[in-house]
């Protein structure tokens, strides 16, 4: 799986439409301080879902719509596409390009498209689930998170760890089950009981 391109339009300091073409080989971006380039990895961050306004370091969600320059209004609304490529078929949809876009207005709402069509934040997360982008984001590694990483405890560590590899969504599954088995288990046991009250 390939991030083809990343279309910012609206979203913190990119006021105009402004299109990143992410061709094999780029590794880096580099710019002066506050140019922008941490705003690009939110924007990746933001389009596939992210909903901590922390996490995208702002202190609320509307943060991430352009708040106007001394020579630019600010704007209504923020809007992100992420183009994947898919010939993979690392993503389970029968595309060989997928688009994710997300949209957002001042006064909260928010919109989501999957090559244009609209959908839930559900359905991206479902798309993703298991492509390796999980919810918890662990493609992106900010600032000082390596080291709460290299600093966490083994079971925090192995969790990161399980999220990449995609086992932890089969570990939540197993737990669901066991719940389910617990809960019939208490149920037979009441039968049980009735039984032999009506011998
Ligand atoms: P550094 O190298 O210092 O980490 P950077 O290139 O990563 O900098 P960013 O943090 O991506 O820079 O961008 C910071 C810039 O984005 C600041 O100038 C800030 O004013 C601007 N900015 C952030 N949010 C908005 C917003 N909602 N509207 C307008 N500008 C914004």
């Amino acid at each position: 799986m390939h991030l083809k391109s990343l279309t910012v339009k609206g979203f913190k300091s990119f006021a105009s439409a402004t299109t990143l073409r992410l061709e094999p080989g780029i590794t880096c971006v580099v710019g002066p301080n506050g140019s922008g380039k941490s705003n690009v990895v939110d924007a990746i961050a933001w389009v596939l879902g992210e909903q901590g306004a922390k996490a995208l370091r702002g202190g609320k969600m509307e943060d991430v719509i352009f708040a106007g320059t001394s020579g630019r209004a600010p704007l209504g609304r923020a809007e992100v596409t992420l183009t994947i490529d898919n010939n993979d078929g690392a993503l389970p949809i029968d595309y060989t390009e997928v688009s994710i876009t997300r949209r957002m207005f001042r006064d909260g709402a928010s919109e989501y498209e999957i090559n244009n069509n609209s959908c839930r934040l559900l359905d991206i997360q479902e798309l993703l689930s298991d492509s390796g982008i999980g919810r918890e984001m662990h493609i992106i590694v900010g600032q000082g998170r390596l080291d709460a990483m290299l600093h966490a405890k083994p079971e925090d560590r192995r969790s990161f760890i399980e999220e990449a590899a995609g086992v932890l969504k089969h570990r939540k599954r197993k737990e669901k089950a066991i719940r389910k088995l617990d809960a019939m288990q208490v149920n037979l046991n009441r039968l049980g009981d009735l039984t032999t009250e009506l011998r």
